[in-house]
């Protein structure tokens, strides 16, 4: 079952409260329409998002699927995180390499992105709390637009069970 422990709207969305609510002490982040648009555009506030989660000794590492290592530096740099990249999710690779560099349990573990089948089974398959965020902005490409009405239909199809 591919369905998230929870949802918001933006990763800004998720308050400290919310994560220690749930025991989470660390958290890995996805990059694309998470935590920057298409354009490479960090997500107004992410900054102080993500210095506010430091401030309240809650780890970030970031794991993005992208191939492109300057793209996930840069917006790593900014928010001074470590990061991944290449990552393969939903493959538990570059996911379980954020966990050791995390040095927390997978329980207290929580990984936040925008895309079904490789956030949210990626976190499934590591036995991670999953955070589903709706992506910045759409998708340009055709395939990307197939890919996100399926993960639709998947997402109301597991909604009314
Ligand atoms: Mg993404």
């Amino acid at each position: 079952m591919l369905k998230p422990n929870a949802e918001f709207n933006r990763i800004t969305d998720i308050t400290v409260d919310f994560l220690k609510q749930n025991n989470i002490k660390a958290v890995i982040l996805d990059v694309d329409n998470t935590l920057i648009d298409l354009d490479r555009k960090p997500l107004r506030d992410i900054k102080k998002w993500s210095d506010n989660l430091k401030d309240s000794d809650i780890k970030i590492c970031i794991a993005s699927n992208s191939i492109r290592k300057n793209k996930v530096k840069n917006i790593s740099e900014k928010l001074d995180v470590p990061f991944i990249y290449f990552s393969t999710k939903p493959l538990k690779r570059g996911l379980s390499k954020a966990i050791k560099i995390l040095n927390e349990k997978r329980e207290n573990i929580a990984e936040i992105g925008d895309q079904l089948f490789t956030d949210v089974w990626g976190s499934k398959r590591m036995k991670l709390f999953s955070i589903l965020t709706k992506p910045i902005s759409e998708e340009k490409t055709k395939l990307g637009s197939l890919k996100r009405k399926i993960e639709k239909k998947y997402i109301e199809k597991t909604k009314e069970k």
